[in-house]
This record gives C-alpha cells, structure tokens and sequence, in this order.
C-alpha cells in the first residue's frame, strides 16, 4: 500500500524548527563549528559532558530553570533545578573521588528511575569515570555477565534490587568495590554505604578536571548475535551529536518541556533521557512508573508536555485502546512526537495525525551511533514508514560487503545494508576487551550498522530489517545467544535455538526451541518451568515468551544451530540456501 507524504509549511510551525532548509544546513555543516560553538573556553572543563549538560547553565542564567522534574508513583513530585543537578552531581563526583574511584573505572547504575540514577550519571562523568547503566528488570545472570564484562568497581543500586539479584553475586565479582544502596540511610557493612549518607558527607562544590574529548564517558552494553553482550564505549566528544540532535531533530527550544519514555537502562534514555535535553538547557520529565495509557495521557497534559520521544510498541499500546485522547486531555501544548528504537509503522504515523493531531516523526539510531542518525524533521515532508534521511554531517550509504571493503549501492530502491561514513562524534569507539569485534564493523569506508536498508530517489532511507539474527523485542535488543546460552545451563536441555517470532504489538517476541536430553519428558510443566527459569535469571524483557519443544534442532555441518532456518519454518517461508544443512534427526531434509 502507497502511504501518501505529509506535507509541511515550515512557515506555519511555531516556533519556526532549527533546521528549515535541509539541503542548505547539510552543505553548510561541519563538526568543527559544533564543537567551537560548545567548547569555547580554553583551559575549562572543554567537552565534559556534565559541565555541558550542567554546569555552564548553573553557573549562567539557566540556574534556576527546572531541569528536572521527577514524577513518583504514588503522585509525589520532585524538582531539581540546573543548580541543584550541580550539588548532587558534584557531592556524587567527590564520593567517587573519596572511594578511590577515578578516571577509566566503571561505575555502574542498577536502579529504577529514579533521581539517584541522573545524579550518578553526571557525578560519574565529572570524575571522569565510565557510567555503564543496567536495565532494572535484568535477572542476576544478565546482571553478571555485564558487571563482570565491564569491570564494575562501583554499583549503584537499591536494597531491594541488592538483596534480590547482586548480594549473591558479591564473591563472582571481586573486583567490585563498593555498593551504594540509594534508598538506606544507614551504611548496611564495609563495602556497602548508604548513598545518601555518604552524600551528606561529602562537599556539593567540585572542580572538573580537564576533560580531553576522547575520555571515555559511557559504556553501554548490547547485543550481538554471537557471543555475550558487547560493550560499547562512548567518548565525551559524543556530546556533539546529542546537542545537534536535539536541536535539529528534537528541536529543543528555550521553553520546551520534553519527556523521553526510553529507560536509562538502555542507550536511548541515556542520549536523550539525560543528555541531550539538558546540554541544550530544557526542562526534562521523568516518570517512575511503567506504562499505562491514562497515567501517560495524564503526563503529557498536566506537565504541558512540548516535545514528546517514544517508541513503536508504545504507540501501537496506545492505538489499540478505544480512546480518543484529545476528547479527554488538553495536549495543546504538545508540539512535536518523536519515536525511535523498531520500525515504526505507517499506520501509526497516521494515527499521530489524526488522533492526538501531531503526526509521529520516527527516526533511526543504535547503540554504536550514540545518537540520532537518520531523522524525520518538524519542517521536512514525512513519508510514513521511512526513517527519514540523514542528519547534517551524517554520510550514509546503502552498500554491500565485499570482503574488506564496502561497495555503494548507487540504485534507488535497492536492498543493502546500512553504511556510516565514520567520523561522527558519537561513534562507538570501541567494543570493551574485544577490539576483534570492533573492527569487524567496519568495511573500506563505511561502519557497516547490521541494518538492512534501501533508499528513495529524494534521499530517504525505508528499513528493510537486520541483516543478523539478533532479536528486536518491544525496542529491546536481544541476542539470542545469551538466551540460549542460559538455557543450555538447564538440567533438562540438550540444545536450544532462540529466533524473534514477529508479533503486531512487540514488532518481535522471543522464542526458543528446545531439544530436551533423553529420558527428560517435554511436556507443558518442563515448558513453565524453562520460561520461569529463564524469567528469574535473564529478566522478562530478554526471557522467552514461547518455548518451543523439537526432537533436533537443524544444525549446519559446523554443528551450529540454523536459527535461519527455525526462523523461516516458523514464520511459512522459503527456506533460502540448505545446502549447509546437516542431519536433523534421522530426516536429511
Ligand atoms: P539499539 O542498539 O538497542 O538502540 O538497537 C538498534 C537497532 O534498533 C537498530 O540497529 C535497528 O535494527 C533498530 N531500530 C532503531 N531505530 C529504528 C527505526 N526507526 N526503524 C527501524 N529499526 C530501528
């Protein structure tokens, strides 16, 4: 089906968008002016993300201007001022200086949303250490793998996710240092301090160190298809997309009230759940609780939402209820929706325009990019179902791997993969311990994304699908090795295969198939047990919603399982190339 462009008059928009004239701010960008006009002061703190996002409104004229508005679950709210996120995330930063934490050690964030989280992320890159947060809902296993992968020397987290999921990993992770327990007010023993009392104790003042623009700020674990999670590594210089992101694509203005709905716990929320609304000196809202269609309608109103930036499966939640929300809330003042994370379907493009009179504006990144890279712009035609095109400064191709290089797909509307002209501030710089995997990404010019892609004449690019096997579940990245690898630690498996089984409301759910060892009966009491297992250990947004239970996986003649091939039998279709299809069971198939 043909979805027909949305137009736009950037002369009707108020205020008029940052970026108007596409072509013209594209031929006119550079990186460098960006950076001049962020880093003027010689000798300062330069590109610190904190001192940006931070500091240099405190000690200006955005002191008192809310930054912060955290919205608790049973109705209490709490702001913070620009000054205040000074004082916390100053007393956070010479916490870490008082526990020996310094420049390069990673400190970890295993919380909710709440207020503790942002002072830590900022205290934590003012003393140059690397802030690595962990989605809340992670079972112990994920935890680990990620804490241990990361060097963890420093948790911050509350007592109930400590004595639920970390105090019996204490001895798996010796180089962990010390726990900081934000919701104590009491120390619990050596090693294990109230973060609030310790805050207390330390000063709100603090002194950046100078901060050189490659200091690594942020590790942010994702998924691959082999192997366990990687971890991403992000300099201080990746600030420089968050800010022209937010200004070109966001489109923050003075005023601007924004709510990002991403999690911190996963890239997206760091970005621009912290980021990028304050650097560029906006009131950001955080809501403690998880989704909940009236709660959320209730936000957009009462807080006077402007700027609004969530996620496919949270628009499709909302579509599928019978409410018309602009008969019940006032949204007047919501001026933009941004949606990110999995493709985000035509219909609820159209759905923004016709039922809360905004239509939603998808764009594409992921972990590795740091930040937004192709956009639908508030002034720019929309054409519903494609990401949109690239931003300023950004190179991006449709190529094909050739061995080491990467060949340009010159053709509209041909498949590739989605290429990157490396060079873009918020570029990964590298996978944690694993520089292999790293370079591996990259292919003569290009930082090949593992996006399938193809292009329209006028430059916009539509999302075909991954080019891997890695699972997309409600905008969550997951690899299905890590879900395999756990279930193979189960007493009654003999293989597993895990694939993303497409569904309407997740874009993918995860499913695995299981061979069970002989003697072992596969019925629907073992199926519970494997869901429950996987559920305590991994958490509910990587565990399996469906267990499937097989005699022989196929596996190919390396012994490896097809999850190809499980996928296309699940899914009805042809199944491509077998000829690397060893025997499966007794049927050669
Ligand atoms: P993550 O690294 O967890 O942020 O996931 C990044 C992946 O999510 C991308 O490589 C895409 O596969 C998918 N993704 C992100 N944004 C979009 C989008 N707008 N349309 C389609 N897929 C997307």
């Amino acid at each position: 089906m043909h979805w027909p462009p949305i137009k736009k008059i950037p002369e009707a928009l108020t205020p008029q968008p940052h970026l108007v004239d596409y072509d013209q701010t594209c031929a006119n960008f550079s990186w460098e002016d960006v950076l001049r006009e962020l880093d003027g002061s010689e000798g300062s703190a330069g590109l610190n993300i904190a001192h940006l996002a931070v500091d240099r409104h405190a000690d200006g004229p955005l002191s008192a201007h809310l930054a912060l508005r955290w919205l608790g679950g049973d109705g209490t709210t709490i702001d913070f001022s620009y000054r205040d996120l000074q004082e916390e995330s100053n007393r956070f930063a010479n916490l870490l200086d008082q526990l020996g934490v310094g420049k390069g050690d990673t400190v970890f964030c295993f919380t909710d949303r709440i207020p503790a989280l942002y002072f830590a992320a900022l205290g934590a890159w003012k003393n140059l250490s690397v802030f690595c947060p962990l989605f809340s809902a992670f079972g112990p296993e994920a935890v680990y793998q990620r804490m241990q992968r990361g060097d963890a020397k420093v948790l911050v987290t509350t007592s109930r996710l400590y004595q639920q999921k970390i105090a019996a990993l204490r001895k798996r992770l010796p180089k962990l240092a010390h726990v900081l327990l934000a919701d104590v007010a009491e120390d619990l023993q050596e090693g294990v301090w109230s973060l609030p009392g310790q805050m207390a104790a330390v000063s709100s003042s603090f002194t950046l160190p100078p901060t050189d623009p490659e200091d690594i700020a942020l590790l942010h674990f994702t998924s691959g298809t082999t192997g366990m999670p990687k971890g991403a590594l992000h300099a201080h210089k990746a600030v420089l997309t968050h800010y022209i992101t937010g200004r070109y694509v966001l489109d923050f203005h003075g005023d601007d009230i924004f709510w990002c709905t991403a999690d911190p716990g996963w890239v997206t929320g760091i970005s621009y759940g912290i980021i990028a609304p304050l650097v560029c000196g906006v009131t950001n809202i955080i809501d403690a609780e998880e989704f909940d269609a009236e709660r959320w309608y209730n936000i957009l109103e009462s807080e006077k939402v402007t700027i609004w930036y969530t996620s496919p499966t949270a628009v499709r939640r909302l579509m599928c209820l019978d409410i018309k929300p602009l008969e019940i809330f006032d949204l007047h003042h919501l001026r933009a929706i941004h949606s990110v994370g999995e493709p985000l379907n035509p219909e609820a493009v159209l759905w923004g325009q016709n039922v809360l009179g905004l239509p939603i504006h998808d764009n594409w990144w992921q972990t590795e990019t740091g930040g937004i890279m192709i956009a639908n712009y508030l002034a720019l035609e929309i054409r519903p179902g494609s990401m949109g095109r690239p931003l300023p400064g950004i190179e991006a191709a449709v190529v094909r791997r050739v061995d080491d290089s990467a060949e340009i797909i010159e053709d509209v509307e041909v498949q590739g993969e989605l290429g990157l002209r490396p060079g873009w501030p918020s570029m990964f710089r590298g996978y944690l311990h694993e520089e292999d995997r790293y370079t591996k990404c990259f292919a003569g010019d290009y930082y090949l994304t593992g996006d399938l892609v193809r292009r329209d004449a006028d430059g916009y690019f539509w999302f075909v699908g991954r080019a891997d096997d890695i699972i997309k579940t409600a905008g969550h990245l997951v690899s299905p090795f890590e879900v395999e690898s756990l279930l193979m630690t189960h007493p009654a498996v003999a293989e597993a295969g895990v694939i993303g089984k497409p569904n309407a409301m997740l874009g993918e759910l995860v499913k695995a198939f299981v061979a069970v060892k002989p003697d072992i009966t596969a019925d629907d009491q073992l199926r519970l047990e494997l869901i429950g297992f996987t559920r305590r250990l991994l958490g509910p947004a990587i565990a399996p919603r469906e267990i499937e239970f097989k005699a022989h996986l196929p596996k190919n003649k390396a012994g490896k399982i097809m999850r190809r091939l499980l996928k296309a039998r699940e899914m009805g279709l042809p199944l491509g190339d077998i000829s690397t299809l060893e025997l499966e069971g007794n049927n050669k198939k």
